[in-house]
């Protein structure tokens, strides 16, 4: 099992103000390119909108991406595991 990285996640605007809130469909989410294993995955955000949690298909390791105030707006992140 390797270790873990976090890597903080800018605040996306919701469309609408928010009114949507809470709903299945339209849930943010990134890309995220596992080097080890030679594939993107899609990363939908965490129901309590703190986190996106992504796991390599091919060695498993975990990779978490913060949600907070002055994280990057970066939506395509690289992994190398
Ligand atoms: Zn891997």
């Amino acid at each position: 099992m390797h270790g873990r990285i976090d890597i903080l996640v800018g605040e996306t605007p919701e469309p609408g103000g928010g009114a949507g809130r809470g709903r299945a469909v339209g849930r943010p989410s990134i890309q995220v390119w596992f080097a080890c294993a030679g594939a993107y995955q899609r990363v939908f955000r965490a129901v309590d909108g703190s986190k996106y949690q992504a796991r390599c298909p091919k060695c498993g390791k975990e990779v978490r991406f913060l949600v907070g105030p002055g994280g990057t707006s970066q939506r395509v992140f690289e992994v190398r595991c």
